[in-house]
């Protein structure tokens, strides 16, 4: 409330305030361009005397008005000295100090236009104001001065900084774009960049170094993208097309050839026995063989056709040059052949075989594969050919036909009836017994898995295995096997069978598969199986696949307390220089030794050498497939410490083992015990009559 009225005092005030002020101020204000018009009609005898005018020294405004009352008025500073009239009568001034800094002088003048009279107004305290109005002219004069020399001195750098810097940088970064622009000729060098600013010369030579570097490493990421590019695509060593290249450029081919209604062939070409090669020459000349094949594929074949490398040893040609069947025989011979000449390498003669097997397309395709065909089953089908041509004993070319189609709509049939038979719980693990050679008494078994088809029955292993495996179901397929083994053998151990072993199979694909141990190591912790009973056997040729890898495999499943076995000995060509590092407890002797070992000499001279190898290592050996009396007699003989086989017993299902070793009875002897000594052992018959009493019964 008081601030509002304090607010409402002040603006009256002040109202009235400006209103006196507005009265004197309008006055002068606005007349003072009338002066010189004052100036026109009145008379210089009007201001007679100059001293008295003088006195107006501080005069800041004057009115001057005629009888009639048209008031002509002059106003604010006089001007020009010159201009000043003289007073001719100085009328009764009327001194009036209505305003602290101002009074107003009345005079009655006599002019030639009659009376008139003047308002003066006086500066009531002169002396601040003049000394005021001269320092502000000063000032102004200082102003004015530092206007013009501000402006001058900015003309002046703004000439310079254009002069000596914004054109020649100007200059300067338009010749950096030449540096940066490979294709501009005639480079400009950075002395010519600053032709006229020598000061900027440290500046060009530093960005013409840095755009040098920039171009060096843009250069580097150009040849390293290219490089890279190239080695996603291509074959480091033969460095033709890979795997990748080779599938991009069919689906491609397939494309042209519908759009085009032509045709083309693919040839998968395989080199014979090359880890046979490798073994007897080492990796080294393996390798050279390899690039050289390659090269001479290529030779063969017009730029516009495709050869690459699809594996270790297969390569793949796309010609659609070919488009009939008996071209394509043409040009699988010719292949043949120049593969087959020797090669001389570092003073060998090397010389390899190839197989190879065909497809054309469009002839190899349905009608139905037609509308969709992607290049897979093309290349599918030139596998199967492959596949047939190698059984067929190599060396040779196979065209795709329909019995091959007929045979691989059964195999994959056969993979989607697979995919069921896991989630349906189609399968069985079969256990078939191992004893002790010496006492004749059960070690363990081996467990063998068996798919029991709701419509086909029983499917071999040897039929659905290699399957599984191409399919990837067998990892699936070989933990549950895994595990099924230890558990059913766990079981036989509370069933007081104590120290019984189970010996299960483990696929190669497994092996590489790099979750093998912790598989194997949880089914046998959930199984709570003692890991000494579990033994795993791996096929010879799987070892001798990727030996260094399968070492180390092996050493941490070994040191996990496993035994290992490696299957199907004598059948893979190991190495032995591999087989010394090999933490291998167990050689089983494959089958194909044993059938005939009591009258191929050749194959009881591979016996002796494998149990003389077992000895040597300190491993034991396995007979497998023993199918009669004289065929344990010789092994017994030889000294073969463990034999497995129809003789003894064929494998059965799980219930029917535990039977079986029922019956077994007195024979019964823990694996963990075997050491014990030979004269232990029991009457040779009496194993023969087992065998017929369990298996008739
Ligand atoms: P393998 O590992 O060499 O197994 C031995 C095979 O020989 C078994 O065939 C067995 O029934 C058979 N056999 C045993 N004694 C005799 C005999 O006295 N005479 C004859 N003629 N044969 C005998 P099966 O069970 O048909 O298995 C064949 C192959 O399938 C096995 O050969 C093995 O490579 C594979 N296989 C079997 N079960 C499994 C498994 O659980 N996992 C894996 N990965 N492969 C398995
Ligand atoms: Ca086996
Ligand atoms: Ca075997």
């Amino acid at each position: 409330m008081g601030i509002m009225l304090l607010v409402q005092i002040v603006s009256i005030v002040q109202l009235h305030w400006n209103d006196r002020r507005y009265e004197v101020d309008a006055l002068v204000k606005a007349e003072y361009h009338k002066l010189d018009a004052a100036m026109e009609f009145l008379q210089p005898e009007w201001f007679n005397s100059r001293s008295e005018f003088l006195m107006a020294d501080n005069l800041t405004g004057l009115l001057i008005a005629n009888t009639a009352g048209l008031a002509i008025v002059a106003a604010g500073d006089i001007p020009d000295a010159s201009l000043v009239p003289t007073i001719v009568e100085k009328g009764n001034g009327n001194w009036s100090m209505n305003e602290p800094r101002h009074a107003d002088v009345l005079w009655h003048l006599q002019t030639s236009q009659g009376p008139m009279s003047a308002i003066m107004r006086v500066d009531v305290n002169p002396g601040i104001k003049a000394a005021w109005a001269r320092t502000l002219k000063r000032i102004g004069y200082a102003v004015v001065l530092l206007l013009i020399t501000g402006l001058a001195a900015l003309w002046l750098v703004n000439l310079l900084v254009n002069r000596y810097f914004v054109r020649p940088t100007a200059a300067l970064v338009n010749h950096i774009e030449t540096w940066q622009d490979d294709s501009i000729e005639g480079q400009v060098t950075p002395k010519d960049a600053c032709a006229g600013a020598p000061h900027l010369e440290p500046l060009a030579h530093t960005f013409s170094s840095l755009i040098a570097q920039q171009k060096k490493s843009n250069r580097q990421v150009k040849v390293k993208q290219k490089y890279l590019e190239f080695a996603a695509h291509h074959d480091p060593l033969t460095h033709l097309p890979n795997r990748l290249m080779f599938d991009d450029t069919l689906k491609q081919t397939v494309i042209d050839a519908r759009e085009n209604d032509s045709g083309f062939a693919v040839f998968l070409v395989d080199l014979d026995n090359f880890k046979i090669f490798n073994d007897q020459y080492g990796h080294l000349v393996g390798d050279r063989m390899v690039a050289e094949i390659g090269n001479r594929l290529r030779s063969l074949m017009r730029d516009s056709d495709l050869v690459a490398r699809l594996d270790g040893d297969e390569f793949a040609v796309i010609n659609t040059s070919v488009t009939e069947r008996n071209q394509a025989e043409q040009v699988a011979k010719r292949l043949m052949e120049e593969a087959q000449l020797p090669f001389e390498y570092r003073g060998f003669t090397l010389k390899i075989a190839v197989t190879i097997g065909i497809s054309c397309f469009p002839q190899d395709v349905t009608d139905e594969q037609q509308q969709d065909v992607t290049g897979e089953e093309i290349v599918n089908n030139a596998s199967v050919a492959l596949q047939e041509a190698k059984s067929n004993g190599k060396n040779q070319y196979q065209l795709f036909n329909d019995s091959m189609r007929s045979r691989l709509t059964a195999r994959i049939r056969l993979e989607q009836d697979l995919k069921l038979a896991l989630q349906d719980g189609q399968f069985e693990v079969w256990y078939q017994p191992k004893i002790n050679i010496n006492t004749r008494k059960v070690i363990g078994s081996e467990a063998l898995v068996r798919w029991n088809h709701p419509t086909k029955g029983y499917i071999s292993p040897e039929v659905f295995v290699p399957v599984a495996e191409e399919a990837g179901m067998i990892i699936e397929l070989g933990e549950w096997i895994l595990r099924t083994a230890c558990i059913d053998t766990q079981s036989m151990q509370s069933m007081g069978f104590d120290g019984l072993s189970v010996a299960v199979n483990i696929s190669a694909v497994q092996f590489t598969d790099g979750n093998l141990l912790p598989m194997v190591s949880s089914a046998v912790k959930d199984s709570s199986l003692n890991p000494k009973l579990l033994e795993l056997e791996i096929t010879e040729s799987a070892v001798m696949h990727d030996p260094e890898d399968v070492i180390k495999s092996l050493h941490e499943l070994s040191r996990f307390g496993m035994r290992l076995a490696i299957d199907d000995f004598g059948t893979g060509y190991s190495s032995l220089a591999y087989l010394k590092r090999f933490p291998v407890d167990t050689l089983k002797i494959d089958r194909a030794f044993i059938t005939d070992v009591s009258s191929d000499n050749d194959d009881v001279a591979i016996v002796e050498a494998v149990l003389g190898l077992g000895k040597h290592f300190n491993m034991k050996v396995v007979a497998e497939g023993v199918e009669d009396e004289e065929q344990l007699h010789f092994l017994k003989a030889q000294g073969c410490d463990l034999a497995q086989g129809y003789f003894i017993s064929r494998p059965m299902s799980f219930e029917k083992y535990v039977e079986w070793i029922k019956c077994y009875g007195p024979g019964f002897q823990s694996m963990l015990e075997d050491e014990l000594p030979t004269n232990l052992s029991g009457d040779d018959d009496i194993i023969g009559d087992l065998f017929d009493q369990v298996v008739n019964q």
